[in-house]
């Protein structure tokens, strides 16, 4: 796993977009939202290929949802990675998936700027079934010359063979799930492994020169304290990765994390610790080069991720895979549509539309609102006069109350003519997001 991409709507779980772990909503209620700076379908349109439509462009999430153990803290929909038999019949569904992309409304041309394998623990899937479903994209897509392609990793999965592999499929951007930094944390987390396998496998990554590694780390974990974190975001930065994820933990309903908290087992640090914590991490990170980018994710100029932008940017993405949700924007509809959450069901009905997929059509008011959201996520924020414009519908009057008042709390500001969270927002930000629903 890590946590990078886990956006709803481009991953495998919930129905609208949202980040797993974020700072903002400190009742932990619900889960938030998030944004990049990368290009967005539009501008790269002009850039590369003024031919192509920016409805044509798409971000491709390949989920895969085999994890060798389940892990305290996590709901996300996941299997044990125990069946080979298993896991070649779900390469072969999503291999399936692909071919029919017509069937879940694609057409060509298509062009993917992005593919995302999460999960999940992707590093467990084999490179043979990699480079399968990768054959399978480049049969019937364009890539963009500027394609991103990701893999999540687990630190321990990591060898020297396997990460020559994956940069010899093109893979270009490794996510590696750390976590945290010392032993005793990997532990609490259910981690299989410890802090010096975590360091090995960055040290291989980095010998393997791909063009942009990100660190996962989270904070607000058990027993952690103000100057732990600090120590941990000091320790990190000699590792000079491009990119860093730092995602509060959230206790999610149902796991065991829950289970012990309300079984009154332990109790999470409070409110204040992991607001000064995230706060913590926005100075050290600005001090060392980091663009604060989007309100859980840090980047060195240039490394902002080009697939999670692409959710936050409106545009189009495609989920393949058990669970996973995908945006189809064409000239006269936006509609969303999802998996179910049973790799049976998904496998072995992936050829009966009507059995695999749900979907819902949004008004552009539904979107405008939504896209609103997400762009405050992002260090950019929203233009809400261009958003309409692109969307071609008037401005709601209660959205503009209710922005109005944010900025009157000191949750958002206006720079020049957008407006975007404040520190104070980016850690109230869940809270606020559920206004927007
Ligand atoms: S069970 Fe653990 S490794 Fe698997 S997706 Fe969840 S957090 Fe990641």
């Amino acid at each position: 796993m890590n946590f990078e991409s886990i956006i709803r709507a481009g991953k495998a779980d919930g129905a609208t977009p949202s980040n797993r772990f974020v700072v903002g909503n400190f009742s932990k209620s619900t889960p938030g939202v998030s944004q990049g700076g990368a290009p967005s379908a539009s501008e790269a349109a002009k850039v590369n290929t003024p031919d192509v439509s920016p409805e044509k462009f798409i971000a491709v999430y390949i989920h895969l949802p085999f994890c060798a153990v389940k892990c305290p803290f996590c709901d996300f929909y996941t299997r044990p990675n125990r069946h080979a038999e298993e896991a070649k019949a779900y390469t072969s569904a999503l291999i399936s998936e692909i071919k029919n992309y017509r069937a879940f409304g694609w057409s060509k041309p298509l062009r993917m700027t992005s593919i995302y394998f999460g999960g999940g623990t992707p590093s467990l899937t084999s490179t043979k079934d990699l480079e399968s479903i990768l054959r399978a994209l480049r049969d019937e897509f364009e890539w963009d010359p500027h394609l991103e392609m990701t893999i999540e990793a687990n630190p321990e999965d990591v060898t020297q063979e396997k990460a020559g592999r994956w940069k010899d499929l093109g893979i270009n951007r490794v996510s590696l799930g750390v976590q945290a930094l010392s032993d005793d944390d990997l532990k609490q987390l259910g981690r299989k492994g410890t802090a010096e396998n975590n360091h090995l496998a960055w040290q291989i990554l980095k010998k393997t020169a791909f063009k942009c590694l990100s660190v996962d780390l989270m904070f607000g974990l058990r027993n952690q304290t103000r100057d732990a974190w600090k120590e941990t975001l000091q320790a990190i930065l000699p590792w000079n990765a491009e990119h860093l994820s730092c995602y509060n933990l959230t206790i999610e309903s149902k796991t065991r994390y829950w289970v012990d908290i309300n079984q009154g087992k332990w109790v999470p640090p409070s409110d204040e610790i992991q607001a000064d914590m995230f706060l913590e991490a926005r100075k050290t990170l600005a001090q060392h080069g980091f663009k604060h980018y989007e309100i859980s994710n840090y980047a060195k100029v240039g490394y902002e991720s080009l697939h999670n932008s692409a959710y936050w940017n409106g545009q189009n993405y495609w989920g393949i895979g058990v669970a996973a949700h995908s945006l189809q924007r064409t000239q006269s509809t936006i509609r969303r549509f999802w998996k179910p959450k049973s790799l049976q069901t998904y496998v072995q009905k992936i050829h009966q539309l009507s059995h695999v997929i749900q979907d819902e059509l949004l008004s552009p008011e539904k979107h405008l609102r939504e896209r609103t959201m997400l762009c405050l996520r992002t260090s950019k924020g929203v233009h809400l006069a261009s958003l309409a414009n692109d969307l071609e519908c008037e401005i709601p009057k209660d959205l503009v109350e209710m922005l109005e008042r944010f900025k009157n709390e000191g949750f958002i500001e206006k720079q020049q003519e957008n407006l975007i969270l404040t520190a104070k927002g980016q850690l109230f930000s869940d809270s606020l997001f559920e206004a927007f629903v």
